[in-house]
């Protein structure tokens, strides 16, 4: 349970990140000096940021953070930021409305108290602008002037418009059969938008290679070589649902899965509040949700594997869509060590799972969302889920962007515009 601390003097940074130390193998522990880099140089295990936590009193960083401004960096004493961040030029997303989810839990028989953390009010309506937020600072910092990513739909919107606010030139690479919504979404902010004949995962492997070709000189691909600092974005979701609740642990997360980056670091949050004192440790248990279409780490922990084997997606939620989840590994421990469970739902059930959040709570999810709400209902059917125990689901977009999984819905009669037309139609 230990945040990671170290004797300043062992890892003196070169550059402000705030209280980020150097990069830290999840692997082998080897430390790196803080850079552009995600792959460790001595067993190419993935980089994490190793900070030098504010140590002492709890109340005071408590007080501090409740002081800080109504967004993600609130945490930035917890972030690989500076910490005049608040002030230099960015969407500021985050501090997204936690919903007490009454009627959702009624119909679905929870009664410990169920909310829905909603991540469709971040400027580009899904949680990726958590991610970007943090790795527009280390690009800034590292002296990049293109941004880049390779993304399943919302990172590219995100980047776009992260880019647009904070002055960078944007290059984004997506799979050619997205969502109208996510297409227009990443290409209105004004930048390049590359549409790449193939899945994410053959998009996520051109990016690399673009990585180490001089081609990609000056670019910070905020999911790849900028990976470790873009993943510590999603601790803020840990953060503000702790905190919206009180200063207190949930007892159970639904979390959806594709790199599994989201998942991983919303557990090392909850880990980083238990250590600094700001919220009573207790056990908590992490759920994964994939739709089935795309479930290679349901799979695997069903079929009891610590490996994830790589699948072709073929589901509606293509914000999920990863074939090969760099993180799967982790989330597979992650939910069998808390004692959660990775669960899957077909791509009806997404549909009425978008529908049912709709009809019960006022909000209108993109197809993750489904997922998770879907796996929330598959979850507590199978008795995995304590529907005793205080919940939290992630809606992690908005339904704007995936309308197309809801098409056949629209209005109820069309009539002439006369009383006795609205009668005929049986609505009087
Ligand atoms: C990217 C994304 C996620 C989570 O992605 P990870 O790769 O697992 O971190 C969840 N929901 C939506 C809508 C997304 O766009
Ligand atoms: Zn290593």
């Amino acid at each position: 349970m230990a945040v990671q601390t170290v004797a300043p003097a062992a890892d003196t940074p070169t550059v402000d990140l705030g209280p980020a130390v150097a990069l830290s193998c999840r692997e082998c522990g080897a430390r790196s000096p803080l850079g552009p880099s995600f792959a460790c140089p001595e067993c190419f295990g993935p980089l994490e940021i190793a900070y030098d936590l504010p140590s002492g009193d709890p109340e005071a960083l408590r007080k501090q953070i409740e002081a800080g401004p109504t967004n993600i960096w609130r945490y930035a004493p917890l972030l690989p930021v500076p910490a005049d961040v608040a002030s230099l030029p960015g969407l500021n997303p985050g501090w997204t409305k936690l919903v007490r989810a009454d009627n959702l839990a009624a119909e679905l028989g929870v009664t410990g108290g169920l909310h829905i953390k909603d991540d469709s009010g971040n400027p580009t309506h899904s949680f990726k602008d958590r991610v970007v937020a943090i790795a527009v600072q280390a690009a800034r910092t590292f002296g990049f002037t293109t941004l880049s990513c390779s993304s399943t739909g919302n990172l590219a919107g995100a980047v776009g418009a992260a880019a647009a606010r904070a002055g960078f030139r944007s290059c984004v690479f997506i799979p050619h059969d997205l969502e109208a919504g996510k297409v227009v979404m990443a290409a209105v902010y004004g930048g390049e938008l590359v549409a790449i004949e193939g899945s994410y995962d053959d998009v996520n492997r051109f990016c690399s290679e673009l990585i180490g070709d001089p081609v990609g000189e000056g670019w910070g691909f905020v999911n790849v070589n900028l990976r470790p600092y873009y993943a510590e974005g999603s601790k803020t979701l840990a953060y503000e649902i702790c905190e919206q609740l009180g200063w207190r642990l949930p007892d159970q997360i639904v979390i959806p899965v594709a790199s599994g980056s989201q998942l991983t670091k919303i557990d090392k949050g909850l880990k980083e509040l238990i250590a600094l004192g700001l919220v009573e440790e207790k056990p908590y248990r992490i759920f994964a949700a994939q739709a089935t279409g795309c479930s290679p780490v349901a799979a695997a922990y069903k079929a009891g594997h610590d490996v994830v084997r790589p699948v072709k997606p073929d589901t509606i939620a293509k914000s999920l869509a990863i074939g090969n989840p760099a993180d799967g590994p982790y989330v597979l421990d992650i939910a069998r060590r808390t004692g959660g469970a990775v669960e899957d739902v077909s791509d009806a059930e997404v549909v009425d799972a978008i529908k049912l959040l709709a009809r019960t709570e006022g909000i209108f999810a993109e197809t993750a969302g489904g997922v998770t709400v879907g796996v929330l209902r598959k979850l507590l059917e199978k008795g995995l889920l304590d529907p005793a125990a205080e919940t939290v689901v992630l809606n992690t977009g908005d339904g704007l962007k995936t309308l197309d999984a809801v098409a056949g819905t629209g209005p109820t009669a069309t009539i002439r515009p006369t009383l006795a037309s609205f009668r005929e139609a049986g609505l009087a």
